[in-house]
């Protein structure tokens, strides 16, 4: 399937990533940062991982026009190190389209990652980058946002993930 927004019950979600190689894997990489770019903008998001755009890939998105990122919106082959303390701040996820819930995060992320060209950089970020990139971080390992939530939290919510799951099924993610 080519490289479409998956939802909650589509099985690459929850596939841990393989890294990218920045030269063997260039034609790839040229063809999904551009489809990936495309589900972000078009759903209005603030990050996107290759998992949810059906590319089980190490590489994450974060928008750079919207947070304070230092201009760097791609993030290949990502290392993210999270410190400070533990804030609860509402989360979403375009994969799970209509819940936002508080999550509980570092304050702080130190990313190390490759940019679009092969270079490697680093970035400190804080509050809301800090915390979508431990969010996007968390997609290339398999873990959505709401495996942080409590059980309570996620019993109320059980309807609505079951709804989300019976879409994705109709599109044909499920498999
Ligand atoms: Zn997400």
């Amino acid at each position: 399937m080519p490289y479409q927004l998956q939802l909650l019950g589509s099985p690459v979600l929850r596939k841990k990533t393989e890294p990218l190689d920045l030269r063997e894997d260039r034609g790839e990489i040229e063809r999904f940062l551009p489809a990936m770019r495309d589900i972000l903008h078009r759903r209005e998001g603030i990050g996107l991982a290759g998992p949810q755009a059906n590319a089980s890939l190490r590489v994450f998105l974060l928008d750079a026009d919207r947070l304070p990122v230092e201009g760097h919106g791609v993030f290949i082959n990502p290392e993210v190190s999270s410190s400070g303390r533990e804030v609860y701040e509402e989360e979403g996820c375009l994969s799970i389209p209509g819940i936002f819930e508080r999550v509980k995060r570092r304050e702080c992320s130190h990313v190390e990652a490759y940019d679009e060209r092969g270079e490697l950089f680093s970035v400190d970020l804080r509050g809301l980058a800090a915390r979508a990139a431990q969010h996007e971080f968390d997609h290339l390992e398999g873990v959505l946002f709401i495996d942080h939530l409590s059980p309570i939290i996620k019993r109320m919510l059980r309807k609505k993930l079951r709804e989300i799951r019976a879409e994705a099924e109709k599109l044909g993610q499920v498999g």
